[in-house]
C-alpha cells in the first residue's frame, strides 16, 4: 500500500479537511508510516517522508509563521528566518495523491479559472478556495522561469489579505542584474521579519545558508553516482525526491536525506545492486512527470530496461553560497539557473547532462501549459538531432489526469524505444 492509499484509506470523506488540523492525524501518520519501513526499498526516502510530514504539520497546525513560496523562490530564506515555508505547487501534486484533485478543478473552474493556465496552479487555486491549505503569514515569489506563479501567488495573497513580495529576476547575469536581486532578497528577508514579528537571528541565517551548501555536497555525490554504469536506482524512485530541489535547501532535513540517498548508492553500486536486471538503455528526463499512476516508468524502465538515469530537475546549476556574502550569494543562486535568459544556456546544460550521463535518448514531458519548459524545444531537439541523440517530447499534464492519454502515450513510448533499439 502506497502512502497515499494509507491516508486515503484512513482519513476518508469530510473528515479529511478537518484531520489536516489535526496533531493526532501527524502522529498516527506517522506511527503508519514507521510500521511500513521495511517496505521502503531507499531508506532516504523514508526519511524524506517522515521529514515531509513534519514539514506540512508545521504547516497545518501554524507551529510557525507560514510563508507560501513558490518553487523556485530560494527558501534557504525561509528557513533562514525560522519561518515555515509551503509551496503550494508541491501541495497540487500531493492533493493528486489523496484523491482531492478533481473536487480542487471544479472549485478552480467554478472560479472561472482558465483551463488553459498550468494546472499546478488551478489545482492549488482549488484546493485553497476549498479550505485544504494552511492559510498563509506572507507569500513570496520569484518571477524568474515561471510566469503562472507570480500572478497565482498574488491573487493568493489578497485572498489571505497578507502581504505579497516579488522577487524581479531579470534574463541578464551581468554585475547589474547580481546587485539587483540582491538587493530586493535583503530587503524581502526584512521585510518578512518585520511583517510576521520574527526576530534577526543572523546565526540562524548563516545556519540556512550552511545546510544549503551541505545538502547541495551530497547531492553531488547522489549524482557522481548515478552517472556510473548500471544504475543502481530507477528514475520512478529518484523522482521522488525532485521534492527537495524544490522545498527543501536550507534545511537541515535535506541535508540529511541526500546524505543517506548517497551512502545507499554507494553499498549498492559496491554490491553491484541493479536499477534493473538488465540495463539496455539509459534516458535522460526533462521537466516533471506525471504525478497520478501511469504505465509510463513500468513500460520504460521494468518492461524495457531503458532505465531514467538521471532528470534535469536534479541539476545543481549554482555554486556554493558564501553566508558571509548571503544575499549576494543567493542572487547567484537564482541568476545560474540554466533555464534562465537564453535557450542556449538550457541546451547546453542538458548536452552537459547527456554526456555526464551516457545516456542514449532524451524524454522530455510537456506539462500542459508551461510555457517555460515547452518553449524552445525545437531548438533542444534539433541540438540532440545533431548529436544522434533520440528525442521524445511526451504530451500530458503533471497533474490533470484527465489529460492522460494511455493507449496514445504507449505508442509513442513504443515508437521512442523502437528508436532507442535502432541507434
Ligand atoms: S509546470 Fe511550468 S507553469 Fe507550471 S508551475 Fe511549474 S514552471 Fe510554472
Amino acid at each position: 500500500m502506497d502512502i497515499y492509499q494509507l491516508i486515503r484509506s484512513h482519513l476518508a470523506g469530510p473528515l479529511r479537511r478537518r484531520a489536516f488540523k489535526s496533531p493526532w492525524a501527524y502522529r498516527l501518520l506517522k506511527q503508519l508510516v514507521a510500521a511500513q519501513k521495511k517496505r521502503y526499498s531507499w531508506q532516504a526516502a523514508y526519511e524524506l517522508l517522515l521529514n515531509t510530514i513534519d514539514q506540512v504539520a508545521a504547516a497545518y497546525l501554524q507551529q510557525g509563521p507560514v510563508v507560501w513560496h513558490n518553487v523556485f523562490f530560494p527558501t534557504e530564506i525561509l528557513y533562514g528566518l525560522g519561518l515555515v515555508p509551503f509551496a503550494p505547487e508541491a501541495a497540487a501534486a500531493v492533493a493528486v495523491g489523496l484523491g482531492v484533485a478533481e473536487e480542487a478543478f471544479r472549485v478552480a473552474e467554478g472560479d472561472w479559472v482558465s483551463g488553459e493556465s498550468c494546472s499546478f496552479h488551478r489545482l492549488a487555486y482549488g484546493c485553497d478556495r476549498a479550505g485544504y491549505l494552511p492559510p498563509p503569514g506572507a507569500v513570496v515569489c520569484s518571477s524568474h522561469l515561471c510566469d503562472a506563479a507570480p500572478q497565482s501567488l498574488a491573487a493568493a495573497a489578497g485572498y489571505h489579505n497578507v502581504p505579497f513580495y516579488l522577487l524581479d529576476v531579470p534574463h541578464r547575469q551581468d554585475a547589474a542584474a547580481f546587485n539587483y536581486v540582491a538587493r530586493q532578497l535583503k530587503s524581502i528577508t526584512f521585510s518578512l521579519a518585520d511583517a510576521l514579528g520574527v526576530p534577526w537571528d543572523q546565526e540562524r541565517f548563516q545556519e540556512a545558508l550552511l545546510a544549503s551548501n551541505t545538502a547541495r555536497e551530497h547531492l553531488l555525490a547522489v549524482n557522481r553516482l548515478r552517472g556510473q554504469r548500471p544504475a543502481c536506482i530507477r528514475g520512478d524512485e529518484a523522482h521522488g525526491f525532485i521534492y527537495l530541489m524544490l522545498a527543501g535547501f536550507g534545511s537541515g532535513a535535506a541535508a540529511a536525506v541526500y546524505r543517506q540517498l548517497a551512502a545507499e548508492l554507494e553499498q549498492r553500486w559496491r554490491e553491484q545492486r541493479r536499477a534493473v536486471p538488465e540495463e539496455r538503455a539509459r534516458l535522460l528526463w526533462l521537466h516533471l512527470r506525471p504525478y497520478y499512476p501511469t504505465e509510463i516508468f513500468n513500460l520504460l524502465e521494468q518492461k524495457a530496461g531503458a532505465v531514467v538515469v538521471f532528470e534535469e530537475m536534479h541539476h545543481v546549476y549554482w555554486e556554493p553560497l558564501d553566508p558571509a556574502r548571503p544575499f549576494y550569494s543567493l542572487a547567484g543562486k537564482v541568476l545560474s539557473h540554466h533555464g534562465l535568459g537564453c535557450i542556449s544556456r538550457r541546451i547546453e546544460a542538458i548536452l552537459a547532462m547527456v554526456d555526464a550521463y551516457q545516456v542514449d535518448g532524451v524524454i522530455h514531458f510537456a506539462h500542459w501549459g508551461c510555457r517555460q519548459s515547452t518553449a524552445g524545444l525545437r531548438l533542444l531537439q534539433d541540438a540532440l538531432r545533431d548529436r544522434e541523440i533520440p528525442f521524445l517530447n511526451l504530451e500530458g499534464d503533471c497533474v490533470d489526469k484527465s489529460k492522460y492519454a494511455p493507449g496514445a502515450t504507449r505508442t509513442r513510448l513504443e515508437g521512442f524505444l523502437e528508436m532507442l533499439r535502432a541507434v
